[in-house]
């Protein structure tokens, strides 16, 4: 019998305390949807779904023909199926891990090192930088989805010194005065941000928690007498306060533009670029690693003098942090999410309603298949696989899988795999 080249996947659940609760989580209704069996529980968060074959949530294998328990196992024993360039490039390794995440409370404000740094920061202090390797993310919201990412353009930023004197007092006279005389050059921009952001993170605590304190009683009681608390972000300061009292990230939103994605619109986040996930559901996809520079929104260690060094300083507005899709011109039905880096691309197939058939292309990539609505039954002989609503399947590189649409309402799918 030839080898299977598709199976479904059950999936690796994390209950991080962030995550939404019971089925209020889209990582537990997708759950649920793939195996009604799954007993949901409704005061349990359910973080995210973990589709890969990372060690801490490798894939289960939904096939009997198949020996190996994981889909790291059957990596391992079948290279190949990588695709021969994948393979080559990553030594033989699954190259990205593809999640969902339901945020309920705010993940910490982070950034990630370029592969050049985390080398670096490895060899230096291996506990606290576990591997090698750079670790780009990109977001795609399932619902409305709101994160921090990257600096805000220096209007923006001089207007919360105006506007947010205890802002002001944490960054000091100086600093926010070489702001305020730097806009039209941008290597003074950058180093004035630069500035101004190291002295924050530098802050005495006492100061910063005085000033946060200040900051919320100030904003509480406007809010309270009705008055328009927008010129200090009231409404995001006030939740995250109430989520990290005395954090220093809640000062951070007034260096970093606050994003909006509706679902299907994306954020990627380069090396050295502040990015924090404040709330809703996505799919994530991501290089393998756990290489994370933490600045705030966290009980857990803060390396202020190697994030400092490392962010990206150049400000961009809000709307420019949304990454596009880009539709296939030979298929009207897919649209690629294709970042500057090689470890992985997502796809987006909407199949409409009055289609009954789909061939899902072949590619020469292993890739990962996540169904987001629709029912459907694959065939790539000689497998035959029926999916529906949190299905995942994984696909051997170079193989097509010919759908029969047994839904009314077409189909929606997310694919994860690497565009060499
Ligand atoms: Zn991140």
């Amino acid at each position: 019998m030839a080898a299977a080249t598709v199976f479904p996947l059950k999936c690796a659940v994390q209950h991080y305390a962030w995550g939404k609760v019971g089925l209020d989580s889209e990582v537990a209704k997708l759950t649920l949807s793939d195996d009604p069996t799954v007993a949901v529980e409704q005061e349990k968060p359910y973080a995210e779904l973990w589709m890969g074959a990372h060690p801490k949530g490798d894939a289960i294998i939904c096939d009997n023909r198949i020996s190996q328990k994981t889909l790291g196992e059957w990596i391992a024993e079948h290279p190949e199926c990588l695709g021969s360039k994948v393979k080559d490039i990553f030594q033989g390794q699954l190259p990205f891990l593809f999640k969902v995440l339901s945020v309920n409370i705010s993940l910490s404000i982070q950034a990630h090192p370029n592969k050049e740094l985390a080398v670096q920061l490895h060899a230096q202090f291996p506990d606290r930088y576990p591997d090698k390797n750079h670790k780009p993310e990109m977001a795609i919201a399932l619902t409305p989805f709101e994160g921090l990412c990257g600096f805000r353009p220096v209007e923006e930023i001089i207007g919360f010194l105006k506007n947010v004197p205890e802002f002001h007092v944490v960054i000091g006279n100086e600093a926010a005065e070489t702001l305020e005389n730097s806009p039209g050059d941008p290597h003074r921009v950058s180093a004035a941000l630069k500035k101004c952001f190291t002295r924050m993170m530098n802050c005495e605590t006492k100061t910063f928690v005085d000033q946060l304190n200040m900051l919320v009683k100030r904003v509480l009681k406007e809010a309270a007498g009705g008055k328009d608390t927008t010129g200090s972000n009231g409404e995001l300061l006030l939740r995250l306060h109430s989520q990290f009292p005395g954090d220093v990230g809640c000062f951070v939103i007034y260096f970093l533009n606050v994003v909006q994605l509706r679902p299907g619109e994306a954020m990627f986040l380069g090396a050295n670029e502040p990015h924090a996930y404040l709330s809703g559901d996505c799919i994530e996809c991501m290089a393998c690693s756990d290489n994370t520079v933490r600045a705030g929104l966290t009980p857990k260690f803060i390396d202020v003098q190697t994030l400092c060094e490392m962010l990206n300083y150049t400000p961009a507005p809000a709307n420019s942090k949304i990454f596009p899709s880009v539709r296939d011109p030979g298929d009207p039905c897919v649209f690629v999410y294709d970042p500057p880096v090689p470890d992985f691309a997502v796809i987006k197939i909407e199949i409409p309603c009055s289609a009954k058939r789909y061939t899902i292309s072949s590619i020469d990539s292993a890739s990962i298949l996540l169904v987001i609505r629709g029912e459907a039954t694959g065939t790539a002989a000689p497998s035959e696989v029926k999916i529906r609503r949190g299905s995942v399947l994984f696909i051997a590189a170079n193989q097509a899988v010919d759908l029969c649409i047994h839904s009314v309402d077409g189909m929606l799918l997310f694919r994860a795999c690497c565009m060499l």
